[in-house]
């Protein structure tokens, strides 16, 4: 959990309007591209730099140490669009992506259901953290980056499946008088999304929710980037997914590894702040506006993301090329 995002549990404290302009910030609307970069811009970027401007830093920073790839998928690496099952990513990023899990540990971890973000994902390959990280599985034919047979497979709260399947069944049936609201049930937790709900309704939508929120203490509302969260009030989140995994991957007590987390939403900062504090590696922010942060590096949007991971693939080609090179080099010599 972050101390920026909001959490609410029980129906208590913080006040409905609070909610809706704490909404509004991290649900831009209106985003202009720069049209001007204003001081708050240009200061922002210049503590959270272009991953882009400094790759050959990142790159530096890296050297001797095993990349492990971490990837939120909305807005990370699809667009936000209206409808949250169109949200679909481009044939052009997955071949991306499946030509980065071909040289890094890759990992998507979304606050999606594991199985919905594996079929917008379709890459067997991956590791996949869905759910905020409550539903983690490697790949099925096993890894070449694992030591080992056993394969991951981890589920933080098992225990509240019903409950999550009877809250989502109430939050549809109160929340159908909002037009454009929209239940997900995620298994392990359950997104109502606001893309399409008109602003002047946000605080209707949020009162419909904390209303049912009442009824479930064990279950805590959180916000993103248009999306309202219910999740356990168990403590795991996509900080706890990402160090599970590194665990997993074998690189628990390691100093030569070097995660790079990519993500755009509230719940990215828990990953983001375990990088801070675990002093390796570091966190990427997608956005084009200037958010508080625990990610060194940004990048606007899924189109940067793109190239930056076309970038780290074409880095790690020629590196492999480059040893391969001189290992010849130095058998002949040897002849
Ligand atoms: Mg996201």
């Amino acid at each position: 959990m972050t101390n920026q995002n909001v959490v609410m549990s029980n129906g208590g404290g913080a006040r409905t309007d609070s909610w809706v302009d704490s909404m509004r910030a991290s649900s831009p609307t209106r985003i202009h591209p720069f049209p001007s970069i204003s001081p708050d811009q240009s200061s922002w970027m210049v503590r959270h730099p272009s991953a882009l401007d400094i790759f050959d830093e990142i790159i530096n920073a890296s050297k001797g140490k095993q990349i492990v790839m971490f990837l939120d998928y909305d807005g990370t690496l699809s667009p936000i669009v209206d409808d949250p099952d169109c949200a679909f990513m481009s044939d052009a990023m997955r071949a991306t992506v499946r030509k980065l899990a071909r040289y890094f540990p890759t990992a998507i971890v979304s606050g999606r259901c594991r199985d919905k973000v594996y079929n917008f994902v379709r890459l067997a390959e991956l590791y996949y953290a869905g759910s905020h990280g409550m539903d983690i599985k490697g790949p099925s034919k096993g890894s070449k980056y694992k030591k080992g047979t056993k394969g991951v497979f981890f589920q933080a709260a098992s225990e509240f499946l019903p409950m999550i399947d009877e809250v989502c069944k109430v939050l549809l049936e109160k929340t159908q008088s909002t037009p454009g609201a929209t239940v997900e049930n995620n298994k392990f937790c359950v997104s109502v999304h606001f893309r399409r709900v008109d602003e002047k309704k946000w605080i209707e939508l949020i009162q419909q929710v904390k209303a049912v929120m009442k009824e479930y203490p064990q279950l805590r509302l959180t916000h993103g980037r248009k999306v309202l969260e219910i999740r356990p009030t168990i403590k795991w989140d996509k900080g706890k997914a990402l160090q599970f995994l590194l665990e997993s991957l074998g690189y628990a007590n390691c100093a030569d590894v070097f995660p790079i987390y990519i993500g755009d939403d509230r719940t990215d900062e828990d990953a983001f702040k375990v990088l801070r504090e675990r002093g390796q590696g570091f966190g990427i922010l997608v956005s084009k506006v200037p958010k508080e942060t625990n990610a060194s590096y940004s990048l606007q949007e899924p189109s940067e993301v793109m190239v930056f991971l076309r970038r780290l693939v074409q880095w790690k080609k020629m590196t492999l090329r480059r040893q391969f090179r001189m290992k010849r080099q130095l058998e002949e010599f040897a002849i």
